[in-house]
């Protein structure tokens, strides 16, 4: 496939949280239009914002992807919804969250899709596993690359 290199970050935090990324990773491998790159390893990690729920196992995927944004976006929250996604409490638990990181070097802002993820550039959760696998990619928005946004903010 040589469509767009794009970033996923995916994260759960309840029933079977590992089951459920591999779940995850392996219906994105199903689906026509998505080549599966790389996967990171899984990090747990502690929740942020909402801190009242349990912690959170969290991976970065490389895709080679056909589709556009919003078909990207469609995809992840199908999946979403077969992975048996409830939502609750913004940033509450959830068996899986699939997030759009990076899309080339697309920049873009509507009601369904912001791009690259807003807030990205700011989560260690975000960065470490995507640091693993695409160190060299760039955020288009800040003309830095992963490792560099994730050395500023690494404890
Ligand atoms: P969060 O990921 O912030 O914990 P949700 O997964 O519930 O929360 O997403 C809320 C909304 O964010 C979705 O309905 C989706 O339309 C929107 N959204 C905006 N930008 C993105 C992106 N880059 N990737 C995934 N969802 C996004
Ligand atoms: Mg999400």
């Amino acid at each position: 496939m040589s469509g767009v290199i794009a970033y996923l970050g995916l994260g759960s935090n309840l029933g079977n949280k590992m089951d459920n990324l591999n779940k995850g990773i392996n219906l994105l491998r199903c689906t026509v239009g998505i080549a599966v790159k790389a996967t990171s390893p899984f990090y747990h990690t502690s929740p942020v914002g909402y801190t009242d729920q349990p912690d959170f196992l969290n991976a970065a995927v490389e895709i080679d992807t056909t589709l556009n944004p919003i078909g990207l976006l469609d995809i992840c929250q199908c999946i979403e919804k077969k992975l048996k996604r409830v939502d609750s409490v913004r940033w509450g638990p959830r068996t899986i969250d699939i997030d759009i990181l990076l899309y080339g070097d697309c920049i873009m802002r509507n009601d369904r899709l912001v791009l690259p993820h807003p807030m990205m550039h700011e989560r260690e959760f975000v960065l470490k596993p995507l640091n693993d696998i695409a160190p060299q990619a760039v955020h288009p928005v800040y003309n830095m690359t992963v490792a560099q946004l994730y050395r500023g903010i690494a404890g």
